[in-house]
């Protein structure tokens, strides 16, 4: 084993199951490790690197910006900040925008966000927020006890009081908890990352949102993984034809710096005043010019190839050999072996030269939305060759 690898093992807090793999460098959708050995990254640090590593144009957006300032305090104005929140607002039809700087303190804003409008419109009582089981919101004491799995929860509790979680897909069960819990808000991600790819059902969907609405029920989409182009569109949400209160995202807004937002709608633009949150490193300038340099680029030519590129890996894995099931939306996706074999599969991969994630049981694939053709099609072949195989 290498020196980096045993001098991590010895001071890096032991809270990730590392594959014994350092990357030193890459280009796009290729990395290298330290014996030059080439990789296709089909995991994009986990949907982080939109455009792949070290990408021309968003390496020239942030270098521009880190060669004329680096950070100022949230005390003055910079303009990638203002810039970024206008491209989000116009690009979602959303109003306002509360930086942070990763996926659970967007979560975080979008909580306080429901719980103020609530506590000022109905009550202070009406604290509770609905999510769903199986889902992934973060790792703080509060988004662990959104997050809808007992077995982050164990050892760490009390977790944050006022969360109830409900089944996804069942719209009475919902309707119940409406009514016998003050409800502040409802938080779901319309694709379960971490529980596994899958996406909620559409008629689902829409009818949370129209509960959210006929109750005064702040809803809040957790785009933390799908947003940013992952599924074909924008964000999620768009795919189901909805118009949440709250949007959350992080991980590939920023292209690889760290950045989370919680993007407001009309009903909860105003909700936040001087002094309800903060961030010291929130809208950091170097991070929203890499966010802005992500963002102008999801077009609707890109989010097609987004699609064609979902559909080619769909069609090569649905029924290929040793594959149960693929499931996900766009260039998300989860692929069920037969056999409980994920772990396996990416150690294949791996020695192959292709880096895959998983998701529960599941193999996972979050490639950069860029990746060449060619290098799919390359990574997809040992894919299958692994499902084949192992
Ligand atoms: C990754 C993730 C989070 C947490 O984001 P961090 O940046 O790790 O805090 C929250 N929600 C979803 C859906 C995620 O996938």
């Amino acid at each position: 084993m290498n020196e980096i690898i045993l001098k991590d093992k010895e001071y890096v807090a032991g809270t990730y199951a590392r594959f014994p793999v350092e990357i030193v460098n890459g280009k796009g959708s290729l990395v290298y490790d330290t014996n030059g050995k080439r990789y296709i990254d089909m995991g994009s640090g986990i949907g982080v690197t939109s455009f792949g590593i070290s990408d021309d144009e968003w390496k020239k957006a942030v270098e521009e910006q880190l060669s004329s300032v680096q950070h100022m305090s949230n005390l003055y104005y910079t303009k990638p900040c203002a810039d970024l929140a206008e491209l989000l607002c116009n690009k979602t039809g959303m109003k306002k925008v509360f930086f942070s700087n990763s996926g659970a303190e967007a979560n975080e804003c979008a909580i306080k966000v429901a719980r103020k409008y609530a506590a000022e419109k109905k009550g202070s009582d009406y604290f509770t927020i609905v999510t769903l089981k199986n889902s992934f919101h973060g790792r703080t004491l509060t988004t662990l006890a959104a997050t809808g799995q007992e077995h982050y929860h164990e050892l760490f509790m009390p977790l944050t009081p006022g969360f109830v979680h409900v089944n996804a897909g069942d719209i009475a069960e919902l309707e119940e908890t409406v009514k016998t819990h003050k409800v502040a808000g409802i938080m779901l991600e319309c694709v379960q990352g971490e529980g596994g790819v899958i996406a909620l059902d559409d008629e689902y969907v829409k009818a949370v949102a129209k509960l959210a609405e006929e109750e005064d029920i702040i809803i809040i989409i957790d785009e933390v993984q799908t947003g940013n182009g992952r599924t074909g569109k924008l964000y999620a949400y768009m795919n189901f034809g909805i118009c949440p209160d709250v949007v959350t995202t992080a991980k590939g807004l920023g292209g690889g710096l760290p950045i989370g937002a919680a993007i407001l709608g009309e009903k909860v633009q105003n909700v936040l005043g001087f002094g309800d949150h903060g961030s010291t490193y929130g809208g950091n300038p170097v991070c929203c010019a890499g966010a802005v340099s992500v963002l102008k680029r999801i077009d609707d030519a890109f989010l097609d190839e987004v699609k064609r590129k979902s559909e080619y890996i769909f069609k090569e894995l649905e029924g290929a050999q040793g594959v149960k099931s693929v499931s996900g939306m766009g260039l998300m996706v989860g692929i069920l072996p037969e056999k409980d074999c994920a772990k396996e599969i990416v150690q294949y991969c791996i020695d192959k030269g292709v880096l895959c994630l998983t998701a529960k049981n599941k193999v996972r694939l979050l490639p950069a939305l860029n990746i060449p053709y060619d290098i799919l099609k390359e990574a997809v072949a040992v894919i299958k060759e692994a499902f084949a195989s192992v």
